[in-house]
């Protein structure tokens, strides 16, 4: 697997307090990866780290090749970043907002800028800060894609966009991936967006990754099953069950052991990505770099 980002034994601290630890991962090249995790899990500052906007405090991270602390320049010119705090000029107007954009990228593709904004609705002869929260997003994501960049970070980016405006995000996102082969990392509470357009997926959870991996083979190492009421601590102790639901006859375990059959008098239910990822948010304590091979499942 070529990577666009890497990242080994990553931390940062704020103070004593640790944002992310430990983290070791890989962002796929040419495909859209989703960050997932609760709030305060550490993606923000992932994020920044990729684009050097923070300094790691221990560990390497390398971005396309490179350090993002190291060679900013490189680095910066190759990286679409949009924030989730959109730190845009307030009394530029949109068209100033693309001048710099054309001034400061050596890439800039002003027409496609331009042309994104315009089919949105969006004045570009109006003050960024007279605009709505998802016009300055979509004006965000304009000068990001203005760059054309090779990768392209986005924190939260569908969380102020309508619903149309949130699809038509989601498809040129795929658009540019096929065309281009460019690499999206997106961080995101959505998962229906992440199940719609997604290959990739990393859980963080309390500044460490929970769980990272290609989507279908996370689904297929995954398994949804039901059976006869088992003891809550005996599921609690195994390490192949991710969560745990009992009932006053059945329990339903979600279980990672890859290839393995149910127990005689156990069933296997749909699992939906959705069920996956709120699984592990659920239980913060679940995940393994590799899927533990599980001794008798629900038995
Ligand atoms: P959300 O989903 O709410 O956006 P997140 O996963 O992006 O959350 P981060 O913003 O990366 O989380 O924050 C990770 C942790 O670091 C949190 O506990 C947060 O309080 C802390 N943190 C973030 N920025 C700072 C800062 N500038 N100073 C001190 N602590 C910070």
């Amino acid at each position: 697997m070529t990577s666009a980002i890497r990242t080994t034994a990553l931390g940062k601290r704020y103070g004593r307090q640790w944002a992310l630890r430990d983290c070791s991962l890989q962002v796929p090249a040419g495909k859209i990866t989703a960050l997932v995790g609760p709030n305060g899990a550490g993606k923000t500052t992932l994020l920044k780290l990729a684009m050097g906007l923070l300094a790691p405090s221990a560990g390497e991270i390398e971005v396309l090749g490179q350090s993002p602390q190291r060679e900013p320049a490189l680095v910066l010119a190759r990286v679409g970043y949009v924030a989730q705090e959109r730190p845009l000029y307030p009394r530029f107007t949109v068209s100033d907002i693309l001048r710099m954009g054309r001034e400061l990228n050596s890439r800039w593709d002003g027409a496609g800028a331009r042309e994104r904004l315009v089919k949105r609705d969006i004045p570009l002869d109006r003050q960024v800060r007279r605009l709505s929260g998802g016009e300055q997003a979509q004006l965000s994501l304009a000068l990001a894609l203005g760059k054309r960049p090779d990768l392209l970070l986005l924190d939260e980016p569908a969380s102020s966009l309508d619903p149309l405006a949130r699809r038509a995000l989601l498809t040129e996102l795929v658009d540019a991936v096929a065309a281009d082969g460019i690499t999206v990392l997106l961080s995101s509470h959505l998962i229906a967006d992440v199940e719609r357009v997604c290959e990739h997926l990393v859980i963080l959870s309390r500044g460490r990754v929970q769980l990272a991996g290609d989507i279908d083979t996370l689904r297929e190492e995954h398994q949804m099953i039901v059976g006869p009421r088992i003891d809550p601590a005996a599921a609690a102790a195994d390490p192949a069950v991710v969560s745990a639901h009992h009932a006053e006859r059945e329990s339903a375990l979600l279980v990672r052991c890859p290839g393995k059959v149910p127990p005689d008098g156990w069933r296997t239910e749909p699992l939906s990505l959705e069920d996956l990822v709120l699984a592990y948010l659920e239980n913060p304590a679940a995940g393994s770099p590799a899927p533990v091979a599980a001794a008798e499942v629900g038995s």
